[in-house]
């Protein structure tokens, strides 16, 4: 029993066994790998706009300080707890490690429903969390981004929050800030075009025409939806999309463009169509060329895994799949995973391009963020392929893999102070 104890953990924690087993690396080595670094928990206490005071529980959990600050989203959500955190900082690790990024992992949330409570009443959350935070992160200690629940809005006024305290503008102490506040061109739309690029990648290996080809996408916010309009845009048909509210469902492909304005609009795909409703719980399991899921992490399970019926598994969402249904997959290779670390690293990558950004004051077009992206994409695929190839093993396998030993290997070589 840790702190951390609970489903989510328990998935990040079965999972590094699995890598540390094929990695040989010995029990001493392990907790030092796994274990994060430090987790803080704060009350953020807020007037309501009826006058009385709640408190929200809020967290922030920094997986390792080996290769330089921590970077990980900020996710405002019902199901927070500090273990779903850690889990979450954990998978940042391997995957900035996995992308050759200069960070280890973090991951911040507040237990709270952000449906629940007013504009004004989230901003006063957000910035009495960040007010919180302080003494802990840093544009050299820990960067914040945006998850579920929060959005460039949000970053914009942690951002200010920070700012008002240090006395100076402080823009590379979050990332996925609006442009106009120190943000990058191409950040909001980096996770889901990232998810698009790297699927019509395998679409073309797997000699599938992306004209004609059919996508599901579960989950309709920042990844979800700039996924489905990315690959609308590549000639897929998006026959289904899901979200809190519900699912819709088009043989003939759903208007994305459409849908995302809706969406922008009303703040969910509710109210946009009332003839293509359709069973939320059915979404996974529908034919498609392009599954992606897109929303929370647990979704597939070993039952959902065996009913799938997609060719090309694009996890958007971080952790949607267990450790169950991976071993129903493993058996499955008509299904190409490509693992989260790797799918939805698009984000991470772009993070990184804007904390660069701001710390240099020199900004790019959004052309040469998507080149960039893009070129670290391929090369973390490429390299995922051939040590899944080379050793045998599972995607998923192979890319927590070279994230876990580059993260080894920076730990071994700096050595154990004191
Ligand atoms: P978001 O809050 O913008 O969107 C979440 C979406 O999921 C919303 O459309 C919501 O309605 C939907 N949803 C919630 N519960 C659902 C349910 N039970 N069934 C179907 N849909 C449901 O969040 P986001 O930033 O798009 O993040 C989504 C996932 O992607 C998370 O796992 C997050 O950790 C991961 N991720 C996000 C980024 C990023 O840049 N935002 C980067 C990497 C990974």
């Amino acid at each position: 029993m840790t702190v951390y104890s609970g489903p989510v953990f328990e998935m990040a924690a079965n999972q590094f066994t699995v890598i540390a087993n094929h990695l040989e690396i010995p029990m001493d080595e392990r907790a030092r790998l796994l274990m994060p670094k430090r987790s803080v928990t704060v009350s953020c206490p807020i007037h309501r706009d009826d006058g009385t005071v709640a408190v929200f529980e809020g967290y922030r959990v920094q997986h390792h300080l080996t290769m330089g600050p921590t970077k990980g989203g900020t996710r405002f959500a019902p199901s927070v707890d500090i273990g779903e955190v850690a889990a979450l900082a954990i998978w940042m690790s391997w995957k900035c490690a996995l992308v050759g990024l200069p960070y280890g992992g973090a991951k911040g949330g507040v237990n709270v429903d952000v449906t629940q409570i007013s504009k004004r009443e989230l901003e006063s959350l957000s910035r009495r969390y960040m007010q919180e935070m302080i003494p802990f992160v840093g544009p050299h200690t820990d960067v914040m981004a945006p998850d579920m629940g929060t959005n460039e809005q949000v970053m914009a006024w942690f951002m200010d929050t920070y700012s008002m305290y240090q006395g100076q503008t402080v823009t590379e102490i979050v990332t996925g800030k609006p442009v106009s506040s120190g943000g990058t061109l191409g950040r909001r739309e980096a996770t889901g075009r990232g998810v698009a690029y790297l699927a019509r990648r395998v679409l073309k290996e797997l000699a599938i025409n992306p004209s004609g080809a059919t996508a599901v996408v579960q989950g309709f916010g920042n990844v979800g939806s700039y996924a489905a309009l990315e690959l609308h845009h590549y000639g897929l048909k998006i026959t289904a999309v899901s979200d809190h509210t519900g699912a819709l469902y088009d043989e003939k492909g759903l208007d994305i463009p459409a849908l995302m304005h809706h969406a922008q609009l009303h703040g969910s795909i509710a109210g946009f169509s009332n003839e293509l409703h359709f069973d939320p719980a059915e979404v996974l399991t529908l034919p498609c060329d392009v599954l992606v899921p897109a929303a929370m992490e647990r979704v597939i399970d070993a039952r959902v895994a065996g009913k799938l019926r997609c060719r090309v598994l694009a996890e958007g969402a971080n952790g949607p799949t267990t450790p169950e249904a991976d071993l129903v997959l493993d058996k499955r290779n008509e299904i190409f995973l490509i693992p989260d670390i790797l799918c939805n690293s698009g984000g991470v990558v772009v993070s990184y391009f804007e904390w660069v950004q701001d710390l240099q004051q020199l900004f790019w077009e959004e052309e040469e963020v998507m080149r960039r992206e893009y070129q670290i994409l391929d090369r973390a695929f490429e390299t995922m392929l051939k040590r899944a190839k080379a050793d045998n093993i599972s995607h998923r396998t192979a890319a927590m893999a070279i994230g876990v030993e580059k993260v080894r290997a920076a730990k071994n070589t700096r050595g154990l102070f004191p």
